[in-house]
Parts: structure tokens; C-alpha cells; sequence
């Protein structure tokens, strides 16, 4: 049973009240001798209805709060709270739980940042990130992964099977960013993203490891681009490991 509601807190309260009260009855039926049952019963009735009726329903719904307490800190440990995103350590949590997943990483880096830092402020910059988190999420599925690894940088991971799957989701998440428009300031937003294919026996530190030399091959080319990273077999250390 679920104890988010009060009703819920008050149907487990009644079985708590019902269970202890069909104890009580069994105790008195096993302990004192026929003519004193009825006396008894009424007895354990009317002292399970006072005193056990109140005590479960607090305990009962102390259990509630901290169930509520535990899910909302769960929350706030996987979601970035500036942007919304996944945090880092949800990503990697997910991906140790699933080392066998294949897919594609995007590795998302917003060019010259601090310019825009710099220039328009950080409240702008907070809103720049915010913003280039939901093209992210509009531009891939919902079953993706979109987490903030960082400052201005954020990892996607994608459920498809060809790198060039994760290219053309690159592109059209670039195309997004471009459109971000933040009113009352004039700036143009691009990033520059690196990609790389996740195979089963990957290890998600290679892969991110090589989305990000594409990256970096994505910025030293002029940026506002997408790079493919290059396939490589996984080093041999890991494989004998
Ligand atoms: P490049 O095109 O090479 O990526 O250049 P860049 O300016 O984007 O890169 P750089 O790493 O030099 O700058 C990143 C900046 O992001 C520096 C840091 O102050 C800023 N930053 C990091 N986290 C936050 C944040 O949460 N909010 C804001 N507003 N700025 C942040
Ligand atoms: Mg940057
Ligand atoms: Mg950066």
C-alpha cells in the first residue's frame, strides 16, 4: 500500500486498529474463562479504539511523511536544479546500474560562455543554460537521458543503434539552440557537440572520454558544429580486465 494521501494513511490506520483488535479478542478468549469474555471483549474494544486507533494513525502517518521527506530528496539528488537536467550523478548511478546499454553520447558544450557571461551578465547566463537544457529535451525522446555534467556542458545519452542516428539528433538539438532567443537581450546562442557510439561492452568513461575529443575537434574547427567521433576498439587493459 502507498501512503501518499491522508485516506491512505487513514484505511492502514483502520487494519491496524482491526488487526490488533482481533489479537486482543483471540488473547481474551485464550486467557479468560467463558463467563468473563463478554466483559473482556468490551473491555479490549473500547481501549483498542482509544489508545490504539490514535497512536497508529500518528505513527502511520509519521511513516507518510518520511516516505514524502525520502522521495523529495531523491528528486532534488537526480535533477540539476538550475536547469532542470538530470545531475551527474544520476547519469552515472544509471549507468553503472546498466553497463551493458547501448546507445549514443552527446557531449554538449555552449560556445564562448563566458562571453555571453561576460557581456550580458550571470542571471543571463543561468537563463542561457535553462534554455539550451529544454532545446535539449524537446530534441530528443523522452526515454533519453539529458543530464548537466557541468557549468555550460551537458551529456545526452541516446537509445539509438547507428552513431549517425546520434548525428542527426546533434544536429537538430544545435538547430534548437540556435532559435534560443532570451527577451530584452540581443544574443545569438550556438554550441558545439561531440558524438560517440555506446556498443554493450563499452565502458561509459571511454565513451564520454571520446565524445569529448570530438567536441574538442568540433571547437578547434570553428564551433557551432557536430563531430563524429571516431570508432575505436576499447583499450586492451579493459578488455583483458
Ligand atoms: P568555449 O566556446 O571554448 O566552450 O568557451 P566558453 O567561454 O564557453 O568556455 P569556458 O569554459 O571558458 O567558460 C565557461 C564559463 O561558464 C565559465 C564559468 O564562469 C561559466 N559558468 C559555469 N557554471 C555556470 C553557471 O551555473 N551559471 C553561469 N551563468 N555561468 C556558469
Ligand atoms: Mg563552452
Ligand atoms: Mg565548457
Amino acid at each position: 500500500m502507498k501512503l501518499q494521501t491522508r485516506k491512505s494513511v487513514i484505511r492502514l490506520t483502520v487494519l491496524v486498529t482491526l488487526f490488533v483488535q482481533v489479537m486482543a479478542t483471540l488473547l481474551v478468549l485464550l486467557v479468560f474463562p467463558i463467563g468473563m469474555w463478554r466483559y473482556q471483549i468490551t473491555f479490549v474494544t473500547v481501549a483498542t479504539l482509544l489508545l490504539c486507533t490514535p497512536v497508529a494513525f500518528v505513527l502511520v502517518d509519521k511513516i507518510r511523511q518520511n516516505a514524502q521527506l525520502s522521495a523529495e530528496l531523491r528528486r532534488l539528488l537526480n535533477r540539476d536544479r538550475l536547469s532542470g537536467a538530470a545531475s551527474r550523478d544520476y547519469f552515472f548511478e544509471y549507468m553503472a546500474e546498466n553497463p551493458g546499454l547501448e546507445g549514443v553520447v552527446l557531449m554538449v558544450d555552449v560556445d564562448h560562455f563566458k562571453r555571453i557571461n561576460d557581456t550580458h551578465g550571470h542571471l543571463v547566463g543561468d537563463e542561457v543554460i535553462r534554455s539550451v537544457s529544454a532545446a535539449l529535451r524537446q530534441a530528443v525522446r523522452d526515454d533519453d537521458i539529458v543530464c548537466r555534467f557541468g557549468g555550460e556542458e551537458f551529456v545526452v545519452f541516446l537509445r539509438a543503434n547507428a552513431a549517425e542516428d546520434g548525428y542527426a539528433v546533434a544536429e537538430r538539438a544545435r538547430r534548437y539552440i540556435a532559435s534560443i532567443c532570451i527577451p530584452e537581450h540581443e544574443l545569438q546562442v550556438t554550441a558545439s557537440i561531440g558524438v560517440a557510439r555506446k556498443s554493450q561492452a563499452d565502458i561509459i568513461d571511454h565513451v564520454i572520454h571520446r565524445a569529448d575529443e570530438a567536441l574538442y575537434t568540433a571547437k578547434s574547427d570553428g564551433r557551432d558544429r557536430t563531430v563524429l567521433a571516431i570508432e575505436t576498439a576499447q583499450p586492451a587493459d579493459d578488455v583483458a580486465a
